[in-house]
């Protein structure tokens, strides 16, 4: 199957062939023909599938042949990098058209936003809180919209932000069309999108989430306080070209990359805790190749897309299956070949037995040759001492996973008359 099999509009088929999408992912083959009939799709796709384009090359096409002026598709995402992306991703599709899109999201001042929707850009694509923020304001009108894109609505869930999707809801109109994506369905997501969608065309829905099968998965039992080190020598000696590595938390993002950092390795970090100029940077560095290895949190990588990452490493082993194959997704990306390594401590084993379980197999152990893994008992205590006292949860619900989002920082007019539903931390680990 090749794009021209689709009915899309010149200039959409030659963007395609510029930015070198031979053929159609499975999720395009499948979303397309529905999309373009003017359906409604819940899918269960992931970030690296081929999402993106799922859902805006029907968008555009529907788009093109109209009036300029006035926002007429909003696309809802959880995270400020991925906003921008769907964004990017847009602008490169858009490049031999007029129409045009913006992004909306915190970190960033409000007025060039508001330019946008005072000039009626034809996408908007938004994060929940600011999008809020703007819709206090006349300006910020919603009910000229035809399409709705929800992106990541299982992340958007976990993070808090249903009371948030649901007052957006109200200002869109009912007679729209409707696509639906969220890389994993359980009952609350399936009950959103049942508000949401019409006799929606069910994509994936069945498969068992799995990660992409040309990737090789390492697993590299040792002890916690010889992680670093390990990973260090696994950067010397095993791991080549750009290295995304996941910590399970902030800080020990920070701390790793002051490791790697006095050890000679350029390295940049992304999570809750940078600033929004900070994460831009370290991620156009990433990608531009002048860091080789980015340490990430699950909750501020969400949505990355990096062309040609040769290798993801889980430092911490994530708590759930579905975050496993999340970050090794990040990957082997548009049928690519890929490494995933994972670090797990005796502390860890339980979590990564569960992870086995999901993939339905046992992944290879292996031991790096003259590494010495014994442990040192003085950093040991001191990273038992660190994770104590910097580590501490900081909500009743919010159990292991520490990172709070904070994508869209509200004003303080909204969040005094507003209910705090983030403020105790919110339950980013369902079931928790
Ligand atoms: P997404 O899942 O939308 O984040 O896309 C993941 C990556 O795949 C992005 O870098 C896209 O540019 C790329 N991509 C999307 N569709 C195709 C395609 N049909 N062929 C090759 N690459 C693609």
């Amino acid at each position: 199957m090749t794009f021209s099999d689709f009915s899309l509009a010149p200039q959409l088929q030659s963007a395609v062939r510029r930015m070198g999408f031979d053929e159609p992912t499975a999720i395009q083959q499948e979303a397309l023909p529905p999309a373009l009939a003017g359906k409604d799709i819940l899918a269960s796709a992931e970030t690296g599938s081929g999402k993106t384009a799922a859902f805006l090359l029907p968008i555009m096409e529907r788009l093109l042949p109209m009036q300029r002026g006035a926002t007429r598709a909003l696309v809802i995402a959880p995270t400020r990098e991925l906003a921008a992306q769907i964004a990017e991703h847009f602008r490169e599709l858009a490049a031999g058209t007029r129409l045009t899109c913006a992004a909306i999201h915190g970190g960033v001042a409000m007025g060039a936003q508001e330019r946008a929707f005072r000039k009626g850009v034809d996408m908007v694509v938004a994060c929940p809180g600011r999008l809020l923020d703007h819709m206090r304001n006349v300006y910020a009108d919603l009910s000229g919209i035809e399409y709705l894109v929800i992106d990541e609505a299982d992340r958007m869930l976990d993070m808090g932000f249903l009371p948030d999707i649901t007052r957006i809801l109200a200002a869109v109109p009912r007679d729209r069309q409707t696509f639906f994506f969220s890389a994993t369905l359980p009952p609350a997501i399936v009950e959103l999108s049942r508000k949401m969608l019409r006799n929606p065309a069910r994509l994936n829905i069945d498969r068992k989430p799995a990660p992409p099968s040309s990737i090789t998965h390492a697993v590299f039992p040792v002890p916690s306080d010889r992680k670093s080190s390990l990973f260090l020598e696994l950067l010397g000696k095993g791991i080549s070209g750009s290295v995304l590595v996941f910590t399970r938390t902030k800080h020990r993002a920070n701390r790793l990359a002051d490791f790697l950092d006095k050890n000679g390795v350029q390295c940049a970090r992304i999570h809750g805790n940078r600033s929004q100029s900070q994460r831009t940077a370290a991620l156009a560095g990433f990608k531009q190749g002048r860091y080789q290895v980015l340490v990430a949190t699950d909750i501020a990588a969400r949505g990355i897309d990096v062309e040609a990452l040769g290798s993801v490493v889980n430092f911490d082993v994530p708590h759930q299956p579905e975050d496993y194959i999340h970050r090794v997704g990040r990957t082997a990306r548009a049928q690519l070949k890929g490494d995933a390594y994972t670090l797990v401590s005796p502390e860890e084993e339980r979590d990564f037995d569960a992870i086995e379980r999901a993939l339905g197999h046992r992944l290879p152990r292996q031991k790096m040759e003259g590494f010495d893994y014994t442990s040192r008992p003085a950093e040991r205590t001191a990273e038992r001492a660190m994770e104590r006292t910097r580590e501490r949860p900081q909500g009743r619900k919010q159990g292991r996973q520490q990172e709070r989002p904070r994508e869209e920082p509200r004003s303080r007019a909204q969040s005094q008359s507003q209910p705090r539903h983030r403020s105790g931390g919110p339950a980013f680990r369902r079931g928790r």
